[in-house]
């Protein structure tokens, strides 16, 4: 059997020989040997055993060599060496402060922990995570002993630096350190003595309710001033004053206290399209808030009352980040319908109407990127399904279409046809020009 124990001293004296190094450092490359112990007690406690290890040595006439082992020991500051060099009446080498850590572990950690302290207070959290900007300098000294040395058993600083900070943090706070989706991720850079506190987004899912034509889904920048403002827009830097993503997001940004809310709907409609039934649902990501539990029952009240008539809010739940592509995936496959009110350029009869309704139903539509849209939306044909077709005249020249199809179907274009950029269309199959008065979406399954 190895002698293991004298194989441990054996490298600490190895690695005093190199460096000066603090008890934390010592004890830092034997942090995987022994359990529940701090890396301060591995050091001290190697700096200890040393000491008695030269008492032997002096003892049994190997002075020299017990000599040499105290002065390493002394060089780092560690009193029982010191003490025992001035009984023997031998002056000391001068202390030089660890070559490792330079103090940070115990001075800078303090000072950077407190800082921290103070900016989580004005946080709602339950958990957290620390991690650390260390100088590199640092990190290059540690990791070149270890391999000078071949010591096996080593965590790095960071590491001791994020579990001591952590175990602070816990210990003040009463919160818990995690590593699993914290709320918190605290970084104490030791370049310039600061603290980062950056909170994990929230998400909100619900369903909205858009009750009157002329709001945009989402905020439209004033195409002339590019946001900035200009006697155009009134100053505001927006063509339309609200939309339904500012009368979504803006309340529960505020409820929150974030820095900004992004929103996800499932699909979008026109500006002069409203949303009826249950509503299309939609995600509201809030970046870096500082609350994290608010009643969503009341917050939609508040919502509900600000946005009075214009947009209606419902069913607001917490969610994670996987809603939004779950959003975005069913919005271009999931059914959704429509009524429309559409006028002909002639009279339409009413048996042809109800060829029409027997025609679409169940149809697969061709249909290109509507020229109206091309602007922003990439050319590209798709094929879309209607499954159904309900048609209630108004008027000679005028009826009402319900229309259920699968999602990502243009109605507006597979009433008029886009110049027969989508077919079949309403205007095509009844060989009159149609233009939709009116649209509501009144369904988006999920
Ligand atoms: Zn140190
Ligand atoms: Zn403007």
């Amino acid at each position: 059997m190895e002698n293991l124990s004298g194989i441990i001293l054996a490298k600490s004296i190895e690695l005093l020989e190199k460096a000066s190094l603090c008890d934390r450092c010592l004890g830092r490359f034997f942090a995987r040997l022994g359990f529940s112990l701090t890396n301060k007690v591995r050091g001290e406690s190697l700096k200890t055993l040393l000491c008695m290890k030269s008492s032997i040595l002096i003892e049994r006439g190997a002075e020299e060599e017990g000599l040499r082992i105290l002065s390493l020991l002394a060089r780092t500051g560690f009193k029982p060496a010191v003490e025992h060099l001035a009984k023997l009446g031998i002056e000391p080498p001068t202390i030089t402060p660890c070559e490792v850590c330079r103090g940070i572990l115990d001075n800078e950690l303090r000072v950077l922990v407190d800082k921290a302290l103070e900016m989580l207070s004005s946080y709602e959290y339950t958990t957290f995570l620390v991690g650390c900007k260390v100088p590199g300098a640092i990190v290059e000294k540690e990791d070149s002993l270890r391999s000078l040395v071949g010591v096996e058993w080593s965590e790095s600083i960071k590491r001791e630096i994020n579990r001591e900070a952590g175990t602070i943090i816990a210990s003040k706070t009463g919160k818990n350190a995690s590593f699993q989706n914290p709320d918190l991720l605290v970084v104490l850079n030791f370049h310039d003595m600061s603290v980062d506190v950056k909170s994990s987004p929230i998400f909100i899912y619900g369903r909205y309710r858009k009750l009157v034509r002329g709001i945009p889904q989402s905020k439209w920048i004033c195409p002339k001033c590019r946001g900035l403002g200009c006697e155009e827009c009134g100053g505001s830097g927006k063509k339309y004053p609200t939309s339904v993503e500012e009368l979504v997001t803006e309340p529960i940004l505020q409820a929150f206290r974030g820095v900004k809310a992004k929103f996800h709907g499932a699909g979008r409609e026109d500006i002069d399209v409203r949303v009826l039934g249950p509503g299309r649902p939609f995600v509201v990501e809030v970046v870096e808030p500082r609350v994290r539990s608010v009643d969503l029952e009341e917050l939609q009240e508040v919502m509900n009352d600000r946005s009075r008539g214009l947009v209606e809010v419902e069913g607001l739940t917490y969610t994670d980040r996987s809603m939004i592509g779950l959003l975005k995936l069913s919005a271009k496959v999931k059914e959704k319908t429509y009524y429309a009110v559409v006028k002909a350029s002639s009279p339409v009869p009413l048996d042809k109407l109800k060829e029409l309704e027997a025609f679409f139903s169940g149809t697969t539509i061709r249909q290109r990127t509507p020229i109206r849209v091309l602007h922003r939306r990439a050319d590209k044909l798709r094929l879309k399904k209607v499954y159904e077709v309900k048609v209630e005249p108004l008027d000679s020249d005028k009826f009402k279409a319900l229309i259920r199809c699968q999602g990502g179907l243009y109605i507006k274009e597979l009433v008029n046809g886009d110049n027969g950029r989508t077919t079949p269309s309403f205007q095509e199959y009844l060989g009159v020009d149609l233009q939709v008065l009116e649209l509501d979406v009144i369904d988006v399954q999920e």
